[in-house]
C-alpha cells in the first residue's frame, strides 16, 4: 500500500463529517476515534526447514460499548496496523448499522499464506492464537475468517483456545466448520448480504432488468458469491476478476463456469477462456463499461486516479474500505451512488452473530431460518440508511456512519464513563 495512504485517516475524516451533520459534541464521539485496545505480536514458527521464522501479528480491539468485540483475522504480506485499526473501526461501525450487539475488533499477521507449507500456516495460526488469548473469548472478542483465512484457519483457532482452557469452546470465533460448531449459511454470507444491498438499491435506483450489466472486482469468498447469486437471478456479469486479471463480456460472463474454473485451478481465473471474453485488468475493470460496480477485493482500490474513469452510476462496497476519501468525493460529486462498506458487507458479521448465538446457547438453526432472517436485516438496515439519505440530504456513506455513530456515542452515553 502507498505510505500516503493511510485507512485509519480515512476512517477518521468520513466519522468527523457524520458526527458534524450529526451536531454530534465533542464528548460524544472521543471516545470513538480512538481504539481500546492494539497488541502487536512477534510469533515465532518453526519452519519445515528447521530454521525459525519471526511474523508480526496484530490483534485490535476498537470498541466494546455495545457487547463483545468481533472481527476478522487477515493473513496478507502489506497489512499494518493503520490497516488493522480501521478494519477494527469498521466493525464497530458496521456492527452498529445492522444493529447487532457487538463492538468491533481486527486481526492480522503479516504474510503471504500462499508461501508456507500446510504445517507452516497452522503453527503460525496456533502460536499466534495463543499470544492473543488474553484477549480473545466469547465473551469479549470473537475472531472470524477475512481475506486468506477460513474455516480450516477457524479451526485451528478453536481447537487451541480449547485446548488451553481445557474444554470445547466453539464460541471463541465464527466461520468454523459445521462440524466444530459452524453456521449452517456462514460460508456464504457476505456474498449473500452484498446481493441483497446489491438488489434492493437496483430497485430503489430504478436500475432493474436484464440489461443492466454489474462488474465485480474479486471472485473470493465475498465477490465469487457475490456474482453467482447474481448471475443466478438472471442479473448480466459483466466483468469479474482477481488478483491475476480479469475479463469483460458485453453480453454477460458465464459465472458458473468462470466459478468452476477458478476451484479446480487453486482459486484463480488465470488462463480462463470464454467465447468474447476479453481480459482486462483490474484497473480497467474500475472503469469499464457497467452499470454496476461491486469492489469485493481490498482497501484502497478506488482512488482519486481513477475516480473519473468509472463508468457505474451505482458502487456496493463488497470489500472493507475499497474507497478513499477524495475518492468517494469525486464520486459523489458526480453523482454516482455508493453504498458503503460498513452497510454492504455486514452479511458476515451479522451470520457470524447467529453462530455465536447457537454456540453458547447449543442451539441448531436451519439453513432457511438463517438467511431469511438474514435477508430481514439487511433489507431493514438499507432503508433505515435511506431514510437518513433522504432525510439529511446526505450521501449513503455519510448516512451510515451517521446511523452507526448515533447508536454508539447513545450507548457510550448510557454507560457513562469509568471511573
Ligand atoms: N471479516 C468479515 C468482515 O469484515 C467478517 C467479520 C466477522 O464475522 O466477525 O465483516
Amino acid at each position: 500500500m502507498p505510505d500516503t495512504y493511510n485507512p485509519y485517516d480515512n476512517m477518521l475524516a468520513v466519522l468527523e463529517k457524520a458526527a458534524g451533520k450529526l451536531g454530534l459534541e465533542h464528548n460524544d464521539y472521543e471516545a470513538i476515534k480512538y481504539p481500546e485496545r492494539e497488541l502487536k505480536v512477534s510469533i515465532p514458527v518453526k519452519m519445515d526447514n528447521g530454521t525459525i521464522k519471526v511474523f508480526e501479528g496484530y490483534r485490535v480491539q476498537h470498541s466494546s460499548t455495545r457487547g463483545p468485540c468481533k472481527g476478522g483475522i487477515r493473513y496478507h504480506p502489506h497489512v499494518d496496523i493503520d490497516e488493522v485499526k480501521a478494519l477494527a473501526a469498521w466493525m464497530s461501525l458496521k456492527c452498529a448499522v445492522v444493529d447487532i450487539p457487538y463492538g468491533g475488533a481486527k486481526g492480522a499477521v503479516k504474510v503471504d499464506p500462499a508461501e508456507l507449507s500446510k504445517g507452516e500456516l497452522e503453527r503460525l495460526t496456533r502460536r499466534f492464537t495463543a499470544m492473543i488469548l488474553p484477549l480473545i473469548g466469547p465473551e469479549k472478542d470473537i475472531p472470524a475468517p477475512d481475506i486468506n483465512t477460513n474455516a480450516e484457519v477457524m479451526g485451528w483457532i478453536m481447537d487451541t483456545y480449547s485446548m488451553l482452557k481445557g474444554y470445547a469452546v466453539p464460541g471463541v470465533v465464527t466461520g468454523k466448520a459445521l462440524e466444530i460448531g459452524g453456521s449452517l449459511g456462514r460460508p456464504e454470507a457476505t456474498g449473500r448480504g452484498v446481493s441483497i444491498i446489491t438488489g434492493e438499491s437496483m430497485k430503489f435506483f430504478n436500475m432493474e432488468g436484464i440489461n443492466k450489466r454489474i462488474a465485480i472486482q474479486g471472485m473470493g469468498n465475498v465477490g465469487g458469491v457475490s456474482a453467482r447469486l447474481l448471475y443466478r437471478e438472471g442479473h448480466k456479469i459483466v466483468a469479474a476478476s482477481d488478483v491475476t486479471g480479469g475479463f469483460y463480456k458485453a453480453e454477460g460472463l458465464n459465472i458458473e463456469k468462470i466459478l468452476a474454473y477458478s476451484a479446480s485451478h487453486s482459486k484463480s481465473i488465470a488462463g480462463y477462456t470464454e467465447e468474447g471474453a476479453e481480459s482486462i485488468t483490474n484497473d480497467e475493470l474500475i472503469g469499464c463499461d457497467c452499470d454496476v460496480l461491486i469492489p469485493c477485493a481490498m482497501e484502497n482500490q478506488i482512488t482519486e486516479k481513477n475516480a473519473d474513469s468509472i463508468k457505474a452510476k451505482l458502487i456496493i462496497e463488497g470489500a472493507n474500505g475499497p474507497t478513499t476519501v477524495e475518492a468517494d468525493e469525486i464520486l459523489v460529486k458526480r453523482g454516482i451512488h455508493i453504498v458503503p462498506d460498513v452497510l454492504a458487507n455486514a452479511g458476515g458479521v451479522v451470520v457470524s452473530y447467529f453462530e455465536w448465538v447457537q454456540n453458547i446457547q447449543n442451539l441448531m438453526w436451519d439453513e432457511d431460518q438463517i438467511n431469511e432472517t438474514l435477508r430481514k436485516i439487511m433489507i431493514k438496515s438499507f432503508y433505515q440508511v435511506l431514510q437518513i439519505v433522504k432525510d439529511k440530504n446526505v450521501s449513503f456513506r455519510i448516512a451510515a456512519y451517521m446511523l452507526a455513530l448515533l447508536k454508539l456515542s447513545k450507548a457510550k452515553k448510557t454507560r457513562g464513563v469509568f471511573p
